[in-house]
């Protein structure tokens, strides 16, 4: 898992968003500068989000 620190004060970032499907971060904030470190969103984990979803809409 790779937590950046901020570019600001150097503090380590907390993480406020978790991939729903690898569940590695993809959001930071700063807690001292309020900075948001939005990622990009794994677009590999979308697609298997929403197989997953699609088949079990299938299934059901
Ligand atoms: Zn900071
Ligand atoms: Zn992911």
């Amino acid at each position: 898992m790779r937590i950046d620190s901020c570019k600001k004060c150097g503090r380590i970032l907390e993480i406020s968003r978790q991939c729903t499907v690898c569940e590695d971060p993809i959001e930071f904030h700063c807690t001292e500068c309020k900075i948001v470190n939005e990622e990009q969103i794994h677009l590999n984990c979308m697609l298997v989000g929403f197989n997953f979803h699609l088949l079990k809409a299938i299934s059901v």
